[in-house]
């Protein structure tokens, strides 16, 4: 059925500075406007009724890809998925987000949807935050007292829910530089291969000791899998510090299970969701060993 929007009032702040001072006065009645896929159709559905929606698009310094060796990647708010997909440089230093960015929605969908789109939703179904959450990214806020930075895992606090108040806003996210012998990999999970909302996303990150092949440093994230993406850290011990064979990898996915706290929906249930998460887990950790360079 087709509704249609709510009344608001439209605001394109220029700088960053206009867009602060405006949710200063306004925050509490104010949504934020980034690629609208998640906002639109809500405000369509009246989930969120906004006396103002503050366009992003035009404030400048939100759409910025930098890289350093040293430093790593900052990740502008207002990047576009389909950017992060395709940029060279994330396909050399960060495959996994390449990976990541390129099973979200549609083409169409990644053409206008954002990274902080995407983290600000906080949907537990969210399918940049397993591999963002697995390179152990920050993510930078601009309030009207400066910056402040906050581990992505400190980021979402329950479904649709995140850290920022109201005055705040979501910059960039930086994530650093990945060690080297390190494999990554994202496997989203659902019923068909494109428009499909995750039903269980893994990301796994490994870093291998090139000596002896065992496993210096593990890390795993899930989507769906909680009420936020999450990490699973207790598996990542199981992995680190040994040679991941068969049964250790068996073991660490067995753990995961623990970790998780999937729910019923109408895509599937909590049973289906906790049988699919160890497969899954193992899927990601084999793929990642594969690649690791
Ligand atoms: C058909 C369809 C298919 C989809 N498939 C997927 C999928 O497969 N995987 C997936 O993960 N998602 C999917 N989505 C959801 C959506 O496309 C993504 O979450 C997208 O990244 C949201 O980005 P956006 O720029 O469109 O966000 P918007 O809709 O503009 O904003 C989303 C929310 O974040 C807030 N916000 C945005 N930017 C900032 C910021 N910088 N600081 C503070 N708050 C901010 C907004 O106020 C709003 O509340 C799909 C959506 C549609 C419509």
């Amino acid at each position: 059925m087709f509704r249609t929007l709510p009344k608001f009032e439209y605001f394109s702040p220029g700088t960053l500075e206009e867009a602060l001072a405006f949710l200063r006065e306004n925050g509490d009645r104010t949504r934020m406007l980034a690629g609208g896929t998640d906002l639109i159709p809500q405000m369509r559905w009246g989930e969120h009724r906004p006396e103002y929606v503050m366009s992003l698009g035009q404030a400048e310094g939100l759409d910025i890809m930098e890289f350093g060796e040293k430093t790593g990647l900052k990740l502008g708010a207002m990047c576009r998925i389909a950017q992060i997909e395709k940029s060279p440089l994330i396909k050399a230093h960060y495959p996994i987000l390449s990976q990541a960015a390129s099973v979200l929605g549609s083409k169409e969908i990644r053409n206008r949807a954002t990274l902080g789109g995407n983290l600000c939703t906080a949907a537990p179904s969210a399918d940049m935050p397993p591999s963002l959450l697995a390179l152990e990214a920050k993510a930078v806020v601009a309030t009207s007292k400066g910056e402040r930075v906050v581990p992505l895992e400190e980021f979402f606090k329950g479904p649709k829910e995140n850290c920022l108040g109201k005055d705040e806003i979501l910059t960039r996210i930086e994530v650093p530089p990945v060690k080297p012998h390190s494999g990554g990999e994202y496997v989203k999970f659902g019923r068909r291969r494109a428009m499909e909302i995750t039903m269980i996303g893994v990301a796994a990150l490994l870093t291998l000791d090139p000596g002896d092949g065992s496993c210096t440093e593990a890390r795993l994230a899930l989507a769906t899998a909680a009420p936020t993406p999450i990490r699973a850290k207790g598996a990542e011990k199981v992995l680190s510090g040994k040679e991941p064979d068969e049964e250790i990898i068996s073991e660490a996915a067995t753990i995961v299970v623990g970790e998780c706290s999937p729910r019923s929906s109408w895509r599937t249930t909590e049973e289906y969701r906790k049988e699919l998460i160890p497969v899954l887990v193992k899927r990601a950790i084999k793929r990642a060993l594969e690649k690791v360079g």
